[in-house]
């Protein structure tokens, strides 16, 4: 009797990432019913920014019987917060050490309590956890990591070890101008859009550390296409020493998402305004989970909207710990002068957003998954990087692909620079007119993005051939 298969999920637990890995286990277990994972098991564990992960899984998860939620013991004795303020993605490595154990300790309970009808064939990491392709080895199971990001971030990954190899530092902002020879680039990266961690020391080393332990996983799964990135998947196509890159994005969640931030009477009015505005006409700015604005530059994104004069959806990040209220930064009277004009709001419903026919352009912060949105809609953004690795998707998105306009690149929310209204408005004005074919671009690659992820598609495809790659003892 042909077994089942069950696949073991490591995620990171912060909700842009539960979201996309939780959807791909979806795709994986109810793929064609030939090439399929029967179930999945995530291991979950806890990061203190992140304190109601557990909740919002299992919310992700309730239609799904056939994946299953575990969760890890607490860790005994976490980094300090101060690392994770300093250097956040050193605080992240050195949790996912910490929690190297107990990973080991639940992944060797559920091998040894599978039936005899069951099989786990695999370990699934998201890129942050990629340091338990170790216990996947230990366990004699293969390990594939999973990235969120497009791939320009994995060249860079690719890169780094090399760099460091020659130069063992962190970079350095003085040369900000400085090119760098990324292999998988069309162009050639000035330094000033890599992450804002590379030039910390201690976030930089674990970059490297990261990097470097992606040579250990048997394959690594990115949330981008070939349609979209098609000179970086030749690249690494073409590499033998570097396991395989299965592109297999866009992995969006466009339904079933409950978010905790969401309110359902703001989602209600924002919604019931869209409906009343012209196909094209709105502005939509929104800038992630964390993207925080000061007072100071609030003020100078209002004083642009009222000089662009369009209709605009402005959804404001707060920080949960201040008390004013970002409303309280406007200008005077801002709200009564734009009455007309457009809304103000807290947390977006963004997909529906995106998806309604007035929106006309997208001032984004370039997460990631907002620009995999943005161009499922055909909905042409304007970059306004804030941290993680934005500055590098913004420049992917404006020069490498010619697809976004080029508000800011290398933007740092921490460094707290600030944009002026005309700069803002220059940028809305030329969003908005969907010059140079950019509108049509966009469209062509939201046809694109959609045919990748239908049957036969490129994405289809590359999933089908990473369950067989994962099940191939079973064949
Ligand atoms: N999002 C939303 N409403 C908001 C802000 C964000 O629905 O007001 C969603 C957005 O649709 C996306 C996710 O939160 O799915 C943000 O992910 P992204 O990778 O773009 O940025 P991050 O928040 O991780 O920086």
């Amino acid at each position: 009797m042909k077994k089942q298969t069950e696949l073991v999920v490591v995620s990171f637990p912060v909700t842009g990432h539960l979201l996309v890995m939780i959807e791909l286990a979806k795709r994986l277990i109810n793929h064609d019913h030939r090439r399929r994972i029967d179930t999945v098991t995530i291991l979950l564990w806890k990061i203190p920014f992140a304190p109601h992960a557990d909740i919002f899984a299992q919310s992700l998860i309730a239609s799904e019987p056939r994946i299953k939620l575990t969760s890890l013991p607490e860790i005994r004795e976490p980094p300090p917060l101060e690392l994770f303020h300093k250097a956040s993605e050193a605080y992240i490595l050195e949790s996912v050490k910490k929690i190297a154990p107990l990973v080991r300790d639940a992944l060797s309970a559920i091998v040894s309590s599978s039936s005899e009808s069951v099989r786990v064939v695999g370990l699934l990491l998201d890129f942050f956890c990629v340091p338990l392709v170790d216990v996947g080895n230990e366990l004699d199971l293969p390990s594939y990591v999973f990235l969120t990001c497009s791939s320009g971030f994995l060249s860079m990954m690719k890169y780094l070890p090399e760099r460091h190899r020659n130069i063992p530092s962190e970079f350095d902002r003085s040369s900000g101008d400085e090119e760098l020879p990324i292999q998988g680039y069309v162009s050639s990266v000035p330094t000033k859009v890599l992450p804002p961690g590379l030039f910390v020391r201690e976030s930089y080393k674990a970059f490297v550390e990261l990097a470097e332990k992606f040579h250990y996983a048997k394959g690594i799964l990115v949330n981008s296409f070939s349609e979209l990135q098609p000179h970086g998947f030749d690249y690494f196509g073409r590499l033998e020493s570097y396991p395989k890159v299965y592109p297999v994005g866009p992995i969006l969640s466009l339904k079933d998402r409950p978010n905790p931030n969401q309110d359902a009477a703001e989602r209600e009015r924002i919604m019931r305004w869209l409906d009343g505005q012209p196909e094209s006409s709105v502005v939509f700015l929104c800038f992630g989970s964390f993207g925080i604005h000061g007072g100071p530059q609030l003020k100078e994104i209002a004083q642009a909207l009222e000089l662009v004069g369009c209709k605009f959806l402005w959804s404001i990040r707060t920080n949960p710990t201040e008390e004013t209220s970002p409303y309280g930064h406007l200008p005077d009277g801002f709200t009564d002068r734009t009455a007309a004009q457009g809304i103000v709001s807290g947390w977006a419903p963004q997909v529906e957003v995106l998806a309604h026919k007035a929106i006309g352009g997208f001032v984004s912060h370039c997460g990631w998954n907002s620009i995999l949105e943005s161009l499922w809609f055909g909905v042409p953004i304007a970059t306004w990087p804030m941290y993680a690795e934005q500055q590098l998707n913004a420049f992917t998105m404006a020069k490498e692909l010619g697809l976004a306009v080029e508000l800011r690149l290398d933007y740092v929310s921490s460094q707290g620079e600030m944009v002026a209204a005309d700069e803002i408005a220059r940028a809305v004005r030329s969003l908005m007119d969907g010059g140079d074919g950019r509108r049509e671009k966009v469209k062509e690659m939201a046809e694109g993005a959609r045919k990748a992820v239908m049957d036969g598609g490129s994405s289809f495809s590359a999933i089908t051939s990473f369950i067989g790659d994962l099940t191939v003892v079973d064949s």
